[in-house]
């Protein structure tokens, strides 16, 4: 047989070679080094046999790949642990049986049918047994079996997860197992791949939790123990791991959102409907203004809509019947008028549009509101401020020719990098989401030869923008296209938090029209966007993003005076005074604590600058402040804080430039 390596030269090799036969053939110190093989692109291990005229690569250590590989390994590793474990403590071989145990992300994971509950103290014995197990370096060793002689073989070991899980194999089809430690170690009904021995798994992993999981997710099915273990080729990637999780705890939007007064939810409002607290109500003016901006510099014009309307009005839209599930139930007023609570803006702004005649002059014509909606979650899907019921977005609808699409939908991208930058999100992915022919005319709007049009002129036009972008099927809008972008928090919480998408539906369907160049009549195309999210998501986002210790512009109270003594008062008020003729907001602490009190108060709030005065400062037109942002400093000149700050807020820096000494 003949494989050939990834420089293009082609080996000769025994007509049944494994991975690790062509390995050794490349060379000993590779065949020692490798971990497992890439055969025709699909990763694979050293144990399989290679098809004749393959493509082979081998995978080290160093690959990318070889970690999922590791992964896989340390899930049996895992379950022959927990079964030494178990037998160890009296119980039988066969009491411990095992579910399924894939490859998870950062990790893996295994269920177990055991006889006994599992606690924390467990996981600390079972992972010390791992590394036993690895230390020993035991090698996989992979065979076939047919399947009656697979079948037979798990009925006989009295354990109905395999043997179910064999039954719903193909007749016919090879069966494959991988052994470690001999028949007394573990066998694993398995399809790999797998690294060569238990010795070749990184010891950069951790066990770390145990939850409930129905067999096959059924749960009509027996419950299972499932052990959840993340592993990552270096310490420095698992300790990562490791501290996002804890500050992920830290940080999490509800319980900071609490402690600093942004938000609550009420029993009497109703789950999914948060309550904005002044503090929250003062970053939300803060992004309304930014958004604001934005749009004023990019040509939007502001419009109003009501927050509900007649069946008619959503009817037209088409959001009654494809979006009905995420709506509020009808309303009947006037003699049976159905009325709905507004689950988008949008076929306001589609009225906006067809209130006028509308020629090729007028577009593109870009219209935008900071408009509320109501969607209805299931209750259990509700999450703090992250799924909601009430949102206010940062929502706009661009109507443009064809030929402008290009220009109008680089220009929101544009935006989005825009914003990004602002709230110092480096970590984001955008997403061509389209449709999937099966959901045509239920999901989706029925029209495929639409479809596949306006998702190539959205490729074409991140393509030529150089924007880098991963397509994904079955997750459009029902009239469109659209980019989602996912983004990632500084512990690496991911969000969804930006869409852009190209509507062709129902521009049409509702009528909507200009007369163009050539004096025809046209359907406009739309643009939907809201970059920012919603207020909920984005600010949800930011609490975990900064842990609350948000840039100047946005935090809710910048400047926090604590006087030193009862005489310091005046000035105290007097300088807060000239923060707010700067337009910064700032409070005096004249509490009856002590400074020391005051002081760590203000820290708890995260409040960014806490400016103490005392006699000095007084006799000197000054202060001295501590900074979350930047170093202590004592004795600045009034005016030069006050500018400082200024100028940090009017250009919205995440941190303040350096204050000349
Ligand atoms: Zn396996
Ligand atoms: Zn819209």
């Amino acid at each position: 047989m003949q494989v050939e390596l990834p420089d293009g030269k082609r080996l000769e090799l025994p007509d049944g070679s494994t991975g690790a036969a062509v390995a050794q053939a490349i060379g000993p110190g590779l065949a020692k080094a490798a971990l497992g093989t890439r055969v025709n692109g699909k990763l694979s291990d050293l144990q399989t046999t290679v098809p004749d005229g393959a493509t082979i690569a081998i995978v080290t250590k160093r690959d990318g790949d070889a970690i999922a590989l590791q992964r896989h390994t340390l899930a049996h590793v895992m379950a022959q642990a927990v079964r030494e474990y178990f037998v160890e403590q009296g119980f039988s071989a066969n009491s411990v049986r095992m579910g399924i145990g894939p490859v998870i992300e950062n990790g893996f994971y295994y269920d177990f049918d055991l006889p006994r509950t599992l606690t924390p103290d467990d996981l600390e014995a079972i992972e010390a047994r791992m590394r036993a197990i690895v230390a020993a370096d035991l090698p996989l060793r992979k065979y076939e079996l047919p399947r009656d002689a697979a079948l037979e073989r798990f009925v006989r070991l009295e354990d109905p997860y395999k043997t179910e899980l064999i039954e719903d194999l193909q007749a016919g089809e090879a069966i494959t197992f991988y052994e470690q430690g001999g028949e007394s170690g573990f066998t694993d009904l398995c399809r790999g791949p797998h690294v060569p021995s238990t010795g070749a798994v990184t010891p950069h992993f951790k066990l770390m939790s145990v939850a409930g999981a129905y067999w096959r997710g059924d749960e009509t099915r027996p419950m299972l123990q499932r052990i959840y273990g993340v592993a990552f080729t270096t310490r420095e990637e698992l300790d990562k791991h490791l501290w996002q999780i804890e500050e992920a705890k830290k940080r999490d939007h509800r319980k900071l959102g609490a402690e600093l007064d942004i938000f609550i939810l009420d029993d009497d409002v109703g789950p999914g409907l948060p309550l904005w607290l002044p503090r929250g109500g003062v970053m939300i003016d803060q992004i309304e203004k930014l958004a604001k901006d934005m749009e004023d510099a990019g040509g939007y014009q502001r419009v109003r809509s009501p927050h509900l309307s007649k069946e008619s009005l959503f009817l037209k839209s088409g959001h009654l019947p494809y979006y009905e599930e995420s709506m509020f139930p009808a309303m009947e007023l006037d003699n049976g008028i159905r009325y709905f609570i507004k689950p988008m803006n949008c076929p306001f702004h589609h009225k906006i549009f067809d209130a006028r005649p509308r020629s090729y002059r007028d577009l593109p014509l870009r219209l935008a509101e900071y408009g509320t909606c109501y969607r209805y979650e299931d209750s259990g899907a509700l999450m703090g401020l992250m799924r909601v019921r009430s949102m206010q977005m940062t929502d706009a609808h661009t109507y443009c020719t064809e030929e402008r699409f290009e220009v109008e939908f680089l220009k929101v991208i544009d935006m989005y990098v825009e914003y990004f930058r602002l709230f110092g999100i480096d970590d984001y992915v955008m997403r061509l989401s389209k449709h999937a022919t099966e959901g045509l005319g239920k999901k989706y709007v029925d029209n495929q030869a639409l479809w596949l049009k306006t998702e190539d002129m959205v490729r074409q036009a991140m393509i030529s923008a150089g924007v880098p972008f991963v397509e994904e099927e079955d997750e459009a809008a029902f009239y469109g296209p659209k980019i989602d972008v996912q983004i990632r928090s500084a512990i690496g919480r991911e969000f969804s938090l930006a869409t852009n998408q190209v509507d062709f539906a129902v521009p049409d369907r509702m009528g909507l029209h200009y007369v163009g160049a050539d004096n025809e009549r046209k359907v406009p195309l739309v643009l939907h966007r809201a970059p920012l999210s919603t207020h909920e998501r984005l600010i949800g986002f930011l609490i975990e993003h900064f842990a609350g210790d948000f840039p100047v512009w946005l935090a809710p109270e910048q400047v926090r005076v604590v006087p030193i003594a009862d005489r310091h008062f005046g000035y105290a008020n007097r300088l807060v005074e000239r923060l707010a003729a700067a337009g910064l907001r700032g409070t005096v602490d004249e509490g009856g604590d002590r400074m020391n009190a005051k002081i760590r108060a203000a820290e708890l709030y995260k409040v960014p600058y806490i400016v103490i005065v005392g006699d000095n400062e007084e006799a000197g037109d000054r202060v001295s402040f501590r900074s979350r942002q930047e170093p202590e400093r004592k004795d600045v000149a009034v005016e030069a804080f006050v500018a400082h700050l200024a100028d940090a807020a009017a250009r919205r820096l995440l941190k303040p430039e350096p204050l000349a000494a």
